[in-house]
């Protein structure tokens, strides 16, 4: 039987860490064990591991951590030196990971570990990424029709497909592991690079549930923040529609002159408007200041990546194979 590993990025999920870890491991054992569900031999405790990335939290996570991997051998973990984001716990949790099979889950039970015999049964069929996409049942009105917009937008503008409800809950092939491993960026936008590995993916749906304990870490400038980087570390298209921008405007510009010239012709010198100057004015400079901040943006993403940092520190670790400083990449 294949080794499966359960990759869990953790941000202050204290209050609900232990539940996760019990639910999840009662679950898998039911799964790949019917006949006796504790997964008694040492072959069946090898069947899967649980990799834990605690993402620099300050609520006892990390203790708490440390614990399940002392009384369950199945558990492993890794501790950040400070909050580095859910990207960088993934690919923290990606390297640490031994399994043929590689299943990504959020800590706060709303991706349903039931779900995961069926994602291996899928990956069985031959699939290297299995997503569980969850519908916009019970969620706020507001949050449902944003993300849902954004969605759009992000298909619209870029190059990779993107699932309008399609989290982080997924399960990858070892070779497409590899290859996610492979790409250095350190803007990592997980979503598009899932979609940029490519490989044969299924995707089904399931009903969307509320977090167990705890409470979200996405708040409205988080999630836009999270929006801008997805559209921009696809493509260069917002630099593109700058220069079509900047087209149309000399060309009206030009226009204009013509009419003004023809117009001095025909019926004498007129005063020049002050109102048409102050609006051209206006909404030239405005023009030139966002298309600067496009620029300004993908120079700073430059200037990001040619750090070449490396994606977290690691502050304690159970691994024997996982740097504690990773050589950046
Ligand atoms: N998370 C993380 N680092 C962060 C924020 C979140 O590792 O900086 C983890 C968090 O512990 C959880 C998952 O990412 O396991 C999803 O976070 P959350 O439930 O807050 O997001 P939501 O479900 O509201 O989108
Ligand atoms: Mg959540």
């Amino acid at each position: 039987m294949p080794k499966i590993s359960i990759v869990v990025p953790c941000y202050n999920e204290n209050e609900v860490i232990e539940t996760f870890h019990t639910t999840l491991v009662e679950t898998l054992d039911a799964a790949l064990f019917p006949a006796h569900s504790q997964g008694g031999s040492a072959a069946d405790r090898d069947a899967y591991e649980i990799c834990y990335v605690d993402d620099g939290s300050t609520d006892g996570t990390r203790e708490r951590l440390r614990k399940l991997t002392e009384t369950d051998v199945r558990a492993r973990y890794t501790s950040f030196s400070r909050n580095f984001g859910k990207e960088s716990a993934m690919l923290a949790g990606l390297r640490m990971a031994r399994g043929d099979a590689v299943v990504i889950m959020d800590a706060d039970l709303q991706h349903p570990p039931e779900l995961i015999p069926r994602m291996l049964e899928l990956h069985g069929h031959g699939y290297d990424q299995v997503i569980a996409q969850r519908d916009r049942s019970g969620e706020g009105l507001i949050r449902a029709t944003v993300s849902q917009a954004y969605y759009k937008l992000v298909r619209r503008a870029m190059d990779v497909e993107v699932i309008d409800g399609a989290g982080d809950f997924r399960l990858l092939s070892r070779r497409a592991v590899n290859a996610l491993l492979t790409l250095p960026e350190s803007n990592r936008f997980s979503k598009g690079l899932f979609s940029w590995i490519g490989f044969d993916t299924v995707t089904f749906t399931y009903e969307n549930v509320e977090r167990a304990a705890g409470s979200s870490k996405w708040g409205g400038r988080r999630l836009i923040n999270y929006g801008i980087d997805g559209l921009l570390s696809f493509n260069s298209r917002p630099l593109r529609l700058a220069i079509h921008t900047g087209l149309w405007l000399v060309l009206s510009a030009l226009a204009y002159a013509v009419w003004i010239v023809v117009n001095v012709l025909v019926s004498g010198v007129d005063t020049p408007g002050y109102a048409t100057l102050i609006a051209a004015m206006v909404g030239l400079g405005g023009i030139q200041i966002a298309t600067l901040g496009v620029i300004g943006e993908y120079v700073g993403r430059i200037y990001h990546e040619s750090k070449r940092r490396p994606h977290y520190v690691i502050r304690e670790t159970d691994e024997t194979t996982m740097p504690t400083t990773p050589k950046a990449t």
